[in-house]
């Protein structure tokens, strides 16, 4: 053991430390702490918020772990493998073209009957696997506690507790890993969700002519699992070549009698198991406390800051009193930096001997510098409050309230994520427009969103309404972001006119939990 270590460090032959690498696919919801993981765990610094949808295409990053390469990919936020948001797309055929070696299951330790959904068809497709129990902090602050060992044996690999953010938990998470390439995991195989007997009888016959037609090249597990995606309806995972006729035939078949024979569709039978799977085994390793209302605090705070009449107001007072505190409290640091820079002036100048350098040094660069610096304070205070709506929650509820707002001028509730974003930077926004499933929305929203008053552009606010409106900046900051929603929102319904407008799709927005800020 020991010497393999030493080995490892001294270069194994190319054959040896070729097969001591593997790849790991960090999969798990939307906001279960994945690209936090991900950047704690690899050192990375990926763009974390508390906000779905900020991770769209995969990021990979090497780290070394008792002699062994971990190939660590973080992957889209997703919530099953079957739906066919651009995020899911991007993830599954990650995980099928590249066949990660083992599956890091993120779940959220707090949100447990949610997180496993998707936990359930990473089971199917019989991989290695190992779960990362996150912000078991707060399940733990919320009173739940988790019998690991228990559902490990049932999830079919280790389940190990982590708190994302202070790394706790990566000791054992990584030795996890590196034990499930080492095979001393049970067979992941074992496990199956069962599902209604007709459905059950249906994927054998299925699964049988698929074992067939690949002349038994494909294992148990893998042939269960493409003859359920099958019935599940999903025909993107057949190989292009071959004659998939008969195999298509009998899939129609079943689908058909399963449906005359329960009056309800395959997709619904089989999450009816999985999550028939999920409660089971919840009531077996999970404890509550009490009548514990879950998402207490969150649902309060929401009462409060979502409420219907209060929301915009507190909202607009919310944005005020950041750029207020922008300029009143930047004024402080502001002036001590002006005085600093005037003090090196006049200590400077009269020791330099007038001339073209004591212009240049004087008037020009410490000057100019110190005419730039002055603002950083300013921005600096800015960008703190940015990142505290951004970690708290808030920015996700903006872009749900104003989402409601802008459902009477008839536009794509969707478009206002990419909106919201654009105030951070327009770029990620733009590539955020991926997720409206509307041609024209999305087309739309692309047009409308570089109106966003980025973070890129506050510099520039500041150090005009600085200059020019000494007293009022703070308001006229907020009001140059007030004008810049209204631009967006005036063009949107401009183009809204000349493309056309789509039927309205409802759509759930999801509200992550509020959460203290993270320092780092
Ligand atoms: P992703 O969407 O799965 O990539 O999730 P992120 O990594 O962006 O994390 C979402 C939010 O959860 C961020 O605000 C993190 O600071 C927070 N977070 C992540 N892991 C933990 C954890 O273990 N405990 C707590 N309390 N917060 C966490
Ligand atoms: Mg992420």
């Amino acid at each position: 053991m020991d010497g393999s270590r030493h080995n490892s460090v001294n270069g194994d032959s190319p054959a040896e430390s070729s097969k001591r690498t593997m790849t790991v696919a960090l999969v798990g919801n939307p906001n279960s702490g994945k690209t936090t993981l991900f950047n704690r765990l690899t050192g990375a610094n990926e763009p974390v918020s508390n906000y779905p949808r900020v991770t769209l295409t995969p990021h990979r990053r090497e780290i070394h772990h008792r002699g062994w390469t971990l190939n660590v990919v973080d992957l889209p936020g997703i919530y099953s493998l079957t739906t066919q948001s651009p995020e899911e797309q991007a993830a599954r055929a990650f995980l099928r073209a590249q066949t990660p070696d083992v599956l890091l299951n993120i779940v959220d330790a707090g949100n447990l009957d949610r997180s496993l959904f998707l936990s359930t068809q990473l089971i199917e497709m019989g991989r290695p696997r190992v779960y990362a129990l996150n912000m078991i902090d707060e399940a733990r602050a919320k009173g739940i506690t988790v019998d690991t060992a228990a559902m490990s044996a049932m999830l079919g690999g280790p389940v190990v507790e982590t708190v994302a953010p202070s790394g706790q938990g990566f000791e054992i998470l990584l030795d996890a890993l590196v034990a499930a390439m080492e095979s001393a995991v049970p067979s992941p195989t074992d496990i199956k969700i069962v599902y209604d007997a007709h459905l059950e009888d249906a994927v054998k016959r299925v699964q049988s002519l698929i074992s067939q037609l690949h002349d038994d090249k494909l294992d148990e597990a893998q042939s269960r699992w493409l003859a359920i995606k099958l019935l599940e309806g999903d025909t993107e995972l057949l190989s292009e070549e071959g004659d998939h006729r008969h195999l298509m035939e009998l899939v129609r078949r079943e689908t058909y009698d399963l449906k005359r024979l329960h009056g309800e569709d395959v997709d619904t039978m089989l999450a009816t198991a999985r999550y028939g799977f999920i409660n089971g085994m919840l009531r077996e390793t999970r404890t509550m406390p009490e009548g514990s209302g879950q998402t207490d605090r969150t649902h309060r705070i929401d009462k409060l800051l979502l409420n219907r009449y209060l929301a915009l107001p507190m909202f607009l007072a919310m944005l005020w009193v950041m750029f207020e505190a922008t300029f009143s409290l930047g004024k402080y640091p502001t002036d001590w930096i002006d005085k600093g820079v005037k003090f090196i002036g006049a200590t400077l100048a009269p020791v330099i001997p007038p001339g073209l350098f004591h212009d240049v040094l004087i008037d020009g660069v410490i000057a100019g510098i110190g005419g730039t610096l002055v603002f950083l304070p300013n921005i600096a205070i800015l960008f703190f409050f940015l990142a505290l709506f951004g970690e708290t929650g808030y920015l996700a509820r903006t872009a749900f309230l104003v989402d409601r707002l802008m459902h009477p001028f008839g536009l794509h509730g969707k478009a206002f994520i990419p909106l919201v974003m654009g105030f951070d930077c327009n770029v990620p926004a733009i590539m955020a427009a991926r997720t409206i499933d509307s041609p024209k929305a999305r087309l739309i929203a692309i047009l409308v969103t570089p109106f966003t008053a980025c973070s890129a552009r506050l510099p520039v606010f500041i150090l005009f309404s600085g200059a020019f409106f000494s007293e009022f900046a703070g308001t006229v900051v907020f009001a140059m972001y007030i004008i810049s929603i209204m631009a967006a929102m005036g063009a949107a319904v401009l183009l809204g006119r000349l493309v056309g407008r789509d039927q309205q799709t409802a759509f759930a927005m999801e509200l992550p939990p509020y959460r203290m800020p993270t320092p780092a």
